[in-house]
C-alpha cells in the first residue's frame, strides 16, 4: 500500500464522528482522501472532520434514514468537498429486546437506520459514480448478520440485509467501475459495546480465537485496503474482522 494512495478522492463516511466510523475517516485521510464526515449530531461531525490528519474534510448533519436529508447533503458534500469516490455506510444502532417483547419501533428503528440509511446513500452516490466511470462503495455490516445472535433479531437482519444489498450491488454497477464491499466487524471496543460488563467481556475472548476484542483501527485498516486502489480486483466480498471468531 502506498502512503498515500487516495491522494485526490474524496469518501464520504457515515457515522464518522465516533468509533470505527471515526478510525475509518481517520485512515482515508491518512491515506490523502478529503473525508466528509456525517452524523446525526452535525457539531461532533464537524469537530471529528476537523481532528483528521491534512485539509479538505468537512461535518454535516443528517440522519441516514431520511432520504430527503441524504439527498441535500450528497449535494452540500459535492458542493463542498467535491464528488464522492468512496462512500462508506458505517452509522448504525441498536434497539436490543428479545423477540417476544420487541417493540415495532425498536425493529423499525434498527432496519432505517442500518439497511435503509445504506440504501439511501448507496442510491444518491450511484448516478455520479457510473457517469465517472470509478467509485467504491463499503457497508460495514456485522457478524451477528452472518450467524445471528439472541436478543439482535432486528440489528441481525439489517445486517444480513446489507450483505444482500452489497452483493446485489457489486453485480449492478460492476460494468461501470464501481466496486462494493463489505466489513462484518467482530466484537470491537467503541461506545456500542461500552455497556458490556467485565464478565461478558470475559466470556467473549472465550469465544474469540485471537482471544481479545478488536479495535476500531483493526476495522479501519481494512476499510482503508477494499475502498482503495490496492483493492481494484475485489468486489462484492464481505470480510469479517473479528479475530477468527466466525470461520
Ligand atoms: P458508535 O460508536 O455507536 O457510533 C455510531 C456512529 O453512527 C456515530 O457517529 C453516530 O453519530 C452515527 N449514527 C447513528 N445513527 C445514525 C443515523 N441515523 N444517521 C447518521 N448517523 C448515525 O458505533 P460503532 O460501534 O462505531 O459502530 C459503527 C458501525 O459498526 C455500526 O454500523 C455497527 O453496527 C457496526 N459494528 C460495530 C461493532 C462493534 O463491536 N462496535 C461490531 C460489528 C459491527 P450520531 O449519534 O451523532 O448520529
Amino acid at each position: 500500500m502506498s502512503a498515500r494512495e487516495l491522494e485526490g478522492k474524496v469518501a464520504l463516511v457515515t457515522g464518522g464522528s465516533r468509533g470505527i466510523g471515526r478510525a475509518i475517516a481517520e485512515a482515508l485521510a491518512d491515506g490523502g482522501a478529503k473525508v466528509a464526515v456525517v452524523a446525526r449530531d452535525g457539531e461532533r461531525a464537524k469537530a471529528a472532520a476537523a481532528a483528521l490528519p491534512g485539509s479538505g474534510h468537512a461535518g454535516f448533519a443528517c440522519d441516514v434514514s431520511d432520504p430527503k436529508q441524504v439527498n441535500a447533503t450528497l449535494e452540500a458534500v459535492e458542493a463542498s468537498v467535491g464528488p464522492v469516490d468512496i462512500l462508506v455506510n458505517n452509522a448504525g444502532i441498536t434497539r436490543d429486546n428479545l423477540l417476544m417483547r420487541m417493540k415495532d419501533e425498536e425493529f423499525d428503528e434498527v432496519i432505517a437506520a442500518n439497511l435503509k440509511g445504506a440504501f439511501n446513500f448507496t442510491r444518491a452516490v450511484t448516478r455520479g459514480m457510473m457517469k465517472r466511470r470509478d467509485g467504491s462503495i463499503l457497508n460495514i455490516t456485522s457478524v451477528v448478520g452472518l450467524i445471528g445472535n439472541a436478543g439482535q433479531a432486528n440489528y441481525a437482519a439489517s445486517k444480513a440485509g446489507l450483505v444482500g444489498m452489497t452483493k446485489s450491488v457489486a453485480r449492478e454497477l460492476a460494468s461501470r467501475n464501481v466496486r462494493c464491499n463489505a466489513i462484518a466487524p467482530g466484537f470491537i471496543t467503541t461506545d456500542m459495546t461500552g455497556e458490556l460488563n467485565e464478565k461478558q467481556v470475559e466470556e467473549l475472548k472465550g469465544r474469540i480465537p485471537l482471544g481479545d476484542l478488536g479495535t476500531p483501527a483493526d476495522v479501519a485498516s481494512a476499510a482503508r485496503f477494499l475502498v482503495g486502489p490496492d483493492a481494484r480486483y475485489i468486489t462484492g466480498q464481505v470480510l469479517a474482522v473479528d479475530g477468527g471468531m466466525v470461520m
